[in-house]
């Protein structure tokens, strides 16, 4: 038997070190909880990034891959499926939007709805050809392409990977005024992220996104949101910009479209966007396959049919204000919507990394982001006893010194 020191060599010996994980070697999960090597077992409260919004291992899910997995795994696009026609109806009946367009990584539906919205900029608004200009916020995180990365503000994700793809600007997150000052008729599309999760869970102000919805109309702009992280119920809504009540042009969706099991994205949003593409314009050979399909299918009914939304409200209040109880000086701010909670550190509390490696030996997988904060986002399906033991490890780890 090999125990976990063992795999840790072997990943790093043989891996490439783009990821810095803590050092614990997972080997089943179920539910809110994951496995080790060794058999212990830990609170996930990271829920890969909010991919696991349905828990690992969801059953109903396993069910509908295992069943079309024998069917059919992936015909490409070059032929038609049963289940994709399904899960774009399904979709359109959850959402409100008319159309999607399915890729693989979320990264890539970035890329899928950046291709349209310059498609519509030249085809729909008549911008002179390969002069559209996307605006973006700082401290942006969409993924890790090229061209992604080419309007990120963090020196880590981008300084070493140039020349960069043109066409894009960077305004203050949360500041309307600057967004509007950054229009120019050539300005085809704002893409934005309603909470910026990679960033440190930061929230923008009440009204924020009204207010870019409302500007974008004005000018004649596009209003992308991705929704990979925000989405399919995480913050207490099936969107986080139905906070706001507002619709954007195009929403990103990816993650946990398919509660953990494969890498399944879209593209959602009307006619005159997604309608616009042309065959042959974009593609993917793996996107909208059979099995993506059925996987989405299901993963979607799980969220609805089993209130997941409703749960991922209650329980994130109720975390919230429990921690905020806290007495430790290591706390500037505690902040969430629904369960993507960040609890940000003083500067003087060396780092959040360290709070993370005793919640671990405490049996809870929490993962710093951005130095100071402490992300908690458990899968959505997690129940009441659960979150009491949570909050219980938290605030006391949060009173070290
Ligand atoms: C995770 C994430 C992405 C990138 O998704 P990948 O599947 O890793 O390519 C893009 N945007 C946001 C907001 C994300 O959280």
């Amino acid at each position: 038997m090999i125990n976990s020191i063992d795999y840790i060599e072997l990943e790093e010996k043989y891996g490439a070190h783009n990821y810095h994980p803590l050092d614990v070697v997972l080997e089943r999960g179920e539910g809110v909880w994951v496995y080790d090597v060794e058999g212990n077992r830990y609170l996930d409260c990271l829920s890969a990034y909010s991919a696991l919004n349905q828990g690992h291992v969801h059953p109903r899910i396993l069910e509908a891959m295992m069943n079309q997995a024998r069917q059919l795994t992936l015909t490409s696009r070059a032929f038609r499926n049963v289940q994709l026609p399904q899960l774009y109806k399904e979709l359109s009946e959850l959402t409100g939007y008319e159309m999607a367009l399915p890729m693989n990584s979320g990264a890539e539906a970035v890329e899928t709805a950046l291709k349209i919205a310059r498609k519509w900029a030249y085809a729909v608004k008549q911008i002179p050809k390969y002069q559209a200009e996307i605006i973006v916020a700082g401290n942006n995180f969409h993924g890790r392409t090229i061209s992604v990365i080419s309007f990120s503000t963090e020196e880590l994700y981008k300084s070493d990977f140039g020349p960069f793809t043109p066409g894009f600007i960077a305004v203050e997150y949360g500041n309307p005024e600057a967004l509007e000052q950054a229009i120019t008729p050539h300005t085809a599309a704002v893409l934005i992220e309603p909470i910026q999760g990679e960033a440190g869970v930061i929230i923008p102000p009440a009204g924020y996104l009204a207010k870019v919805r409302e500007i974008c109309k004005r000018n004649r702009v596009l209003m992308i949101a991705d929704e990979i992280q925000t989405g399919l119920g995480r913050t207490g809504r099936l969107f986080a910009c139905d906070h706001e009540s507002i619709c954007p042009d195009m929403v990103i969706l990816g993650k946990a479209l398919s509660g953990g099991f494969y890498p399944v994205s879209a593209v959602i949003g009307d006619q005159d966007t997604i309608g616009l593409l042309r065959p042959g314009e974009h593609g993917s050979t793996f996107g909208g396959s059979p099995l993506a399909a059925a996987i989405a299918r299901e993963s979607l009914k799980v969220i609805v049919e089993e209130n997941l939304i409703q749960n991922a409200e209650t329980m994130g209040n109720y975390i919230v204000s429990e921690l905020n109880k806290t007495t430790s000086d290591h706390v500037k701010e505690i902040r969430g919507k629904g369960l993507l909670i960040g609890i940000e550190l003083k500067p003087e509390a060396r780092g959040a990394r360290r709070f993370c490696e005793v919640l671990k030996q405490e049996g809870l997988l929490a993962k710093e982001t951005h130095e100071n904060v402490i992300r908690i986002a458990p899968p959505l399906i997690i129940d009441r006893p659960t979150v009491d033991w949570a909050i219980g490890k938290i605030l006391d780890v949060l009173q070290m010194p």
